[in-house]
């Protein structure tokens, strides 16, 4: 053990799951004597923590270990962990890469090290988390996924639906919390499902419940609620605890029964009309993500324009969109009636223009208003970033604010001066 502490370099691509994953390789390696480094040529041990959702992302990660390999020192390792190697056995075909841990197996690690004298053996209950770096953090309630939609590849990725014990998740809440985190965003693949694998009902609403006791955190948020688990005592939730932000991802991928059918999405479009329905009347100012992918096998014009006419009568705060991607071993992969590329692609185009003006108008009602937003970066010219409570991090639009004292972490009250497509610019509201 003479050149220690060892230095580690890790990249992180994919979902939020995956921070969430990488942040816990990072915890176990400083609780075993690892010192962070950002500079790749000088690590010891070189992490990727690859993503193998869609063939986009199996490229990308394929290209970050080489682009790795290629910058690394004599003598290091180069780790693939991740999504990727959980989906195909790649030892033997991708020699630049040393070790391969799959996202299960990522607590082999610490053990590996130690056995080939880099690392002590670090102890079971090292934190799952490292000092956090922004004011919010990802909660991950679960992994894995039982419904099987048509398309998705993260059964096989993953395995089968899993929830994570109240008390992890409870003492991980706490220390972001402990260290200035206001907002947590629970994550999983399907958070509605939270619990339902050892008890009847989903313990989401009681976990929110013991969420809101915790110091310090003024903001939860409800991400990845699949329509068909999103229930009445998860809506009242939604309507009625103070911390509990009146928003809600909640991808629908389509709203065409035949292709609902076909993507196995278990609800139908009376059943998604009736859920929004619902969720506007108990909470008439709910904010609505959602995701759809377009190009599905089968997709008809008049499918596509269904759906077209669905989103400009919901008329959605903020949308994700996919093409379809055919993915090896999923039911959707051998299905006939492949869309053509050019068409997946105009239909996406098509509804991304849409949901352009439909976000457009929505952010221009809020010129004028003032709202609370929670400072994240300050910016050299007294411009500070920030979301305000309608914002999801990372995925929706943010909210820039004139301000010259605020610091990352800061909550404070704004006026909405103007509205972009996407973003907001606004000023801090004078006091008194
Ligand atoms: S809910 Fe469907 S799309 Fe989401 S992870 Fe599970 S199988 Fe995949």
């Amino acid at each position: 053990m003479s050149d220690f502490p060892k230095k580690y370099y890790l990249e992180t691509l994919g979902c939020p799951k995956n921070e969430v994953d990488s942040e816990a390789l990072e915890a176990g390696l400083i609780s075993a004597g690892f010192a962070g480094t950002d500079d790749v040529g000088s690590a010891d041990l070189i992490l990727v923590n690859s993503c193998g959702f869609v063939n986009d992302a199996r490229v990308e990660s394929i290209d970050t270990a080489l682009s790795l390999h290629m910058n690394r020192k004599k003598g290091s390792l180069l780790v693939m962990c991740g999504c990727l190697p959980a989906r195909y056995s790649m030892e033997g075909i991708f020699d630049e890469v040393d070790l391969f841990l799959p996202s299960g197996d990522h607590d082999k690690l610490v053990p590996y090290l130690a056995g080939i004298g880099w690392a002590k053996k670090s102890d079971a209950d090292s934190p799952k988390r490292i000092k956090p770096t922004s004011p919010f953090g990802y909660l991950k309630l679960s992994d894995g996924c039982d419904n099987r939609c048509s398309y998705c590849a993260i059964p096989l990725i993953k395995g089968p639906f899993y929830s994570r014990s109240f008390e992890e998740i409870l003492s991980e809440a706490e220390y972001l919390c402990n260290n200035s985190v206001k907002e947590l965003v629970l994550i999983g693949q399907d958070t509605t499902m939270f619990g339902l694998d050892r008890s009847d009902r989903s313990e989401l609403p009681r976990l929110i419940d013991r969420l809101g006791g915790i110091n310090g955190l003024e903001w939860l948020r409800i991400m990845y609620a699949h329509p068909a688990h999103l229930t009445e005592d998860i809506i009242e939730a939604l309507g009625t605890r103070d911390k509990l932000l009146k928003y809600i991802d909640l991808p629908l991928q389509h709203v065409n029964d035949v292709i609902l059918r076909k993507m196995n999405r278990k609800i139908d479009k009376r059943g998604i009309l009736d859920l929004i329905s619902g969720l506007r009347a108990a909470i008439p100012d709910i904010v609505l993500r959602t995701t759809f992918i377009v190009g599905f096998p089968g997709e008809t014009d008049g499918d596509f324009r269904e759906l077209l006419d669905f989103c400009e009568e919901v008329q959605f705060d903020n949308l994700g969109l996919f093409k379809y991607s055919p993915e090896e071993g999923t039911p959707a992969f051998n299905l006939k009636d492949r869309v053509d590329a050019n068409i997946a692609e105009e239909r996406y185009l098509t509804l991304l223009d849409l949901q352009n003006k439909i976000s457009k108008a929505k952010l221009d009602r809020r010129v004028g208003k003032s709202e609370r937003v929670l400072i994240q970066e300050i910016g050299g010219n007294g411009i500070a970033t920030g979301r305000a409570w309608f914002q999801a991090p990372e995925v929706d639009g943010i909210t820039y604010v004139a301000t010259l004292d605020a610091k990352p972490g800061d909550m404070i009250d704004v006026r909405i001066i103007r509205a972009g497509p996407y973003d907001l610019y606004s000023e801090t509201l004078q006091e008194g």
